[in-house]
């Protein structure tokens, strides 16, 4: 089970600080409710690219002894599954869906302007895919503007609450991903 481990500071930072195993070691199992703290259980790796960052990252990873599930813990800024950082992902979508920019000029926004457009494409076919649930459960946290559609509303919403600070809400209350799980991974319950 993937947590998300709020953190304000650099990549590099974070890599630091993650080498530490008590430092956010969680005091007990979001799995099955045991109230011992997990034991550390090593790293994942995954690749991560943000605003000045390309690289691999690694995630700490708990093992709980009573129900022998693992944990881990996903900086907020990275999203599961994907492999650039909501900024970078924020940036283009909203030069693209919200101001209109061009792909290309989008892509420039964003920090990626050599990326194939494709990528970009990919992002907003998925957003537009999730904007009308993402309205919905963001309205339990900020007021919905009036709007023309679901994805500018979307869009205003998580520019106004943070895209970061709107994940971690999404993610741990509803196990909702940004642009939706693909089919394969969509947790149950
Ligand atoms: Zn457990």
């Amino acid at each position: 089970m993937q947590v998300i481990h709020p953190f304000s500071g650099t990549v590099q930072h974070y890599n630091e600080e993650i080498v530490d195993v008590n430092q956010y070691r969680p005091d007990g199992c979001p799995q099955c409710e045991d109230r011992d703290p997990l034991t550390g259980h090593g790293f994942y790796r995954r690749t991560l690219v943000d605003l000045n960052f390309d690289g691999v990252i690694r995630v700490r990873r708990y093992l709980c002894n009573s129900c022998r599930r693992t944990t881990s813990l996903l900086p907020d800024y990275a999203l599961p599954w994907l492999r650039f950082s909501i900024s970078v992902i924020a940036l283009f979508l909203v030069a693209r869906l919200l101001s209109g920019l061009t792909l290309l000029a989008a892509a420039r926004a964003a920090e990626q302007q050599t990326m194939p457009y494709q990528r970009g494409q990919f992002w907003m076919r998925r957003f537009q895919k999730q904007a009308r649930a993402l309205s919905l459960a963001l309205a339990a946290r900020v007021a919905p503007p009036a709007a023309p559609d679901f994805v500018s509303r979307a869009l205003r919403m998580l520019e106004s609450l943070g895209w970061i600070a709107a994940h971690r809400f999404l993610f741990s209350r509803l196990r909702m991903h940004l642009l939706g799980w693909p089919a394969s991974l969509a947790p149950h319950g």
